[in-house]
């Protein structure tokens, strides 16, 4: 449905999402990172409690765990994180995953050789909304922390001791990092694109909007949009009468006089100069519009006869105000005729306009520069 507010503005690209969606986005994601945590301590609660590793530091670890994702459910939900750079805490949660991860080691027993790839899928979250350069940041620390957690793990254990197989995980943990970091790289770059194109694709559509709707030389509505506001507003009032609709043709006076004096030059000065003082004059729910040469379409919905004829009082003094300033000093006067009329039950667009073209036409033939209601 076209946009009937006055504003020589196209309408900005569709506002982006609600805060309360975003919240909501940033939750569900928490809420998903929460599960693959969640089953993570089971598995760790699981195997530690089946390899009999003491159960006070595995379950202060379990206890930890889940206390610092409440703390972030709280946080995300409560929207205390809104005043964060980042309220989505996507870093800090990262963070937090992967050193509690890491810790996860040293109770993982025989198994302890899958927890890189674990953390790798924690990293890989932060790919999606964080830049390369804190990618690459939260991993190294992962990484570091797992290397403690190595040392520790081979520090603790009983002699011999064979580091090949810790090394070889530590290894290869920093070799999957780094491959997920630079792969961020490419798709923070990708992303950058997509948004650039993004911006673009909009900046084009409201260009093409403008263009639709607007008139070149005043910014008003071109008869082609009015035609549609005007379509709409008639078939409204069909269904439901109240409230009224009224419609008026504006026709500056005297027009070919201000050409043929002054130039056409100037001729389009004073039709800009009415078109600004009739946005400033008129309300945001009235549509002004450029319907051919010096002719004017004023739709002025949920106003009656009086109100209207108001309005384009108030716009008719508001003209004779503010004459065009020419270059010199001199100001040039300038006056419009109207011809005002309001949609009547069984009226068809015709009838509609052909009685404000009456109205115009008496206007005019009255000695111009009034409103004339029919
Ligand atoms: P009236 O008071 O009876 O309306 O007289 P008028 O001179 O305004 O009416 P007429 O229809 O004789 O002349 C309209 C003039 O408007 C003729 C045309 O050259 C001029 N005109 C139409 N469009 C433009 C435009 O975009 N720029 C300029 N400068 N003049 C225009
Ligand atoms: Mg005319
Ligand atoms: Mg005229």
């Amino acid at each position: 449905m076209p946009d009937a507010s006055t504003s020589t503005v196209a309408p900005a690209p569709a506002a982006g999402r609600s805060a309360a969606a975003a919240q909501r986005l940033r939750v569900g994601q928490f809420l998903l990172a929460s599960v693959l945590m969640g089953a993570h301590v089971v598995f760790v609660i699981s195997i530690g409690t089946w390899t009999e590793v003491p159960a006070v530091p595995l379950w202060s670890w379990a206890a930890v765990t889940v206390a610092t994702y409440v703390a972030f459910y709280v946080a995300l939900r409560s929207g205390w994180s809104e005043r964060l750079r980042d309220p989505s805490m996507t870093q800090h949660q990262v963070v937090a995953s992967l050193v509690f991860a890491g810790v996860s080691y040293l109770f993982l027993g025989p198994v302890r050789g899958l927890l890189p790839g674990a953390m790798l899928v924690v990293v890989c979250f932060g790919m999606f909304k964080l830049r390369v350069r804190t990618v690459l940041g939260v991993a190294l620390l992962g990484w570091l922390v797992l290397a403690a957690a190595v040392g520790l793990h081979l520090a603790l254990a009983p002699p011999p001791v064979d580091p090949t197989l810790d090394l070889a995980h530590l290894f290869a943990a920093f070799v999957m990092f780094m491959a997920v970091g630079l792969l961020a790289g490419r798709l923070s770059r990708i992303r950058a694109r997509l948004t650039a194109q993004r911006e673009q694709l909009n900046e084009a559509l409201a260009r093409i909007e403008a263009l639709a709707h607007r008139d070149a030389l005043t910014g008003l509505f071109n008869r082609r949009f009015a035609d549609e506001v005007l379509l709409q507003a008639v078939q409204r009032q069909r269904r439901q009468p109240h409230p009224p609709l009224c419609v008026a043709i504006v026709d500056l006076d005297h027009f070919k006089r201000v050409n043929d004096r002054h130039g056409h030059a100037v001729g389009d000065a004073v039709l800009c100069a009415f078109a600004k003082v009739g946005l400033a004059t008129l309300r945001n729910t009235d549509t002004l519009a450029r319907w051919g040469g010096e002719e004017f379409l004023l739709i002025l919905q949920a106003s009656d006869l009086m109100a209207a004829e108001l309005a384009l009082e108030r716009l008719r003094t508001a003209v004779a105000a503010q004459p065009l300033a020419l270059d010199g000093g001199d100001t040039l006067p300038y006056a419009f005729s109207a011809g005002l009329t309001a949609w009547r039950p069984g009226d068809a667009l015709a009838h509609l306009l052909e009685r404000a073209d009456r109205a115009l036409y008496q206007a005019k033939a009255e000695g111009r520069n009034r409103v004339v209601t029919l």
